[in-house]
C-alpha cells in the first residue's frame, strides 16, 4: 500500500474546463498506478483530509481490486443544461443524442420566468417522451420551492424529478410531502449514514450517488441497498480515469431506473486517454478494468505549477496515513 501510494511518484494534472463549474475553472488531480491500472485521486480542494479519504479508497479499490461483476452493459446519460437562454438550452439538448436533460434552475432570485422558458424549450427539443430533471441545489425554501416546483413542472410538460430543491432534509420531507413531482437528494447525501437519514426521514423518492465520497463501488452498493432508494449515480467530474469507477457502480446496482449524471468528460477541454468516455447515442460503456492514460497528454497535462503539484503531493501523503 505505502509503496502503491508513494507521493514521489504520482502524476499530479491540471486539465482546463470548458465552462466554469463548481467554482472552478480547471481540474487539479493525481494519477496512481496500481497491479490493475491506473486510478485518479481528485477530491475538490475544500475537503478535509478525513473526507478525501473515502475518495483514496475508491482509487485503491479500482487499481488493487476492480470492481464487482456488472449486470449491464451500457449506461443511459443524461445531457446538463447551465443556466443559458432557452435558444442555447434547445441547441444543447438537440445535439446531445441524450433522451433525458438535466436542467440547472434557481440560478438567482428573480430566475422564475428564464427557467420556465428553458424546460419549456427543452421539451421541445425532446419531443413528449424524453425526461427532464432540475437542479436547484438547495437555493430555495418550502414555500418557494412548492410553488416554483408546480409552474416549472407544468412548463416542462410534466418533470422526471426535482433535484434538491432545499438545504435541509426536514424541508426535502416537507417539500416532497406537498407536491406531485419526485424529489431527488443530491447535496444531502455525502457520507455513508446519509441516505439511510435521507429515506427513514420520507425526504427523497431517488438518491444522487457518488462512490467517491462513499469509500468506493463496493461500499456504495451496501450503501444504495441499505437506503432502498431508487439510485442515481452521478460523477464527480473525474477525467476519463476516474469516472470508470461511476461507470462500475452505475453497472453493478441492481435496478437502474433513471439515466446516470456521467456525461461530464465533455465539460473538459482535454483528457488523460485518447478513447475519452464520451456518450454516444445518450450512453457510456460499464468497463471492465481500469483505464491506461496516453504518454502524450500525460506530458501535455502534467501540473505547470511546482507548488500546486507540491501542494496534491502532500496531500496525498497526509491521507494515504489515514488509510493504514
Ligand atoms: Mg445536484
Amino acid at each position: 500500500m505505502s509503496d502503491l501510494l508513494d507521493p514521489e511518484s504520482a502524476y499530479v494534472y491540471a486539465i482546463p474546463l470548458r465552462t466554469r463549474f463548481r467554482g472552478i475553472t480547471v481540474r487539479e488531480g493525481v494519477l496512481i498506478e496500481g497491479p490493475l491500472g491506473w486510478g485518479e485521486f481528485c477530491p475538490f480542494p475544500e475537503y478535509d483530509d478525513r473526507e478525501a479519504a473515502n475518495w483514496l479508497a475508491t482509487t485503491v479499490e479500482q487499481v488493487t481490486a476492480g470492481w464487482p461483476e456488472p449486470v449491464r452493459d451500457r449506461i443511459p446519460v443524461n445531457c446538463t443544461v447551465p443556466a443559458v437562454s432557452a435558444e442555447r438550452a434547445h441547441a444543447i439538448v438537440a445535439g446531445s443524442g441524450c433522451r433525458t436533460a438535466k436542467v440547472k434552475i434557481a440560478d438567482h432570485p428573480d430566475a422564475l420566468p428564464e427557467d420556465l422558458d428553458r424546460v419549456a424549450a427543452v421539451r421541445d427539443a425532446l419531443g413528449p417522451d424524453g425526461a427532464i430533471r432540475v437542479d436547484a441545489n438547495a437555493v430555495w425554501d418550502v414555500e418557494t420551492a412548492v410553488r416554483q416546483i408546480e409552474r416549472i413542472d407544468r412548463a416542462a410538460g410534466g418533470l422526471e424529478y426535482v433535484e434538491q430543491p432545499c438545504r435541509t432534509i426536514e424541508e426535502l420531507a416537507e417539500v416532497r410531502r406537498r407536491v406531485d413531482v419526485r424529489v431527488a437528494a443530491d447535496e444531502s447525501i455525502r457520507r455513508a449514514e446519509d441516505p439511510l437519514r435521507v429515506a427513514v426521514a420520507g425526504a427523497a423518492d431517488v438518491a444522487v450517488l457518488k462512490c467517491t465520497p462513499l469509500g468506493g463501488v463496493r461500499r456504495a452498493l451496501r450503501v444504495a441497498e441499505a437506503a432502498g432508494l431508487p439510485c442515481v449515480v452521478s460523477s464527480a467530474l473525474e477525467t476519463s480515469i476516474g469516472l470508470p469507477a461511476q461507470l462500475a457502480l452505475a453497472g453493478a446496482l441492481p435496478d437502474l431506473e433513471f439515466a446516470c449524471g456521467l456525461g461530464t468528460v465533455r465539460l473538459f477541454d482535454g483528457d488523460l486517454i485518447t478513447d475519452s468516455l464520451l456518450p454516444e447515442n445518450g450512453s457510456l460503456p460499464v468497463p471492465r478494468t481500469p483505464p491506461q492514460p496516453d504518454p502524450e497528454l500525460l506530458h501535455r497535462f502534467r501540473h505547470p505549477d511546482p507548488q500546486r503539484e507540491r501542494w496534491w503531493r502532500d496531500r496525498l501523503d497526509r491521507v494515504r496515513r489515514l488509510l493504514d
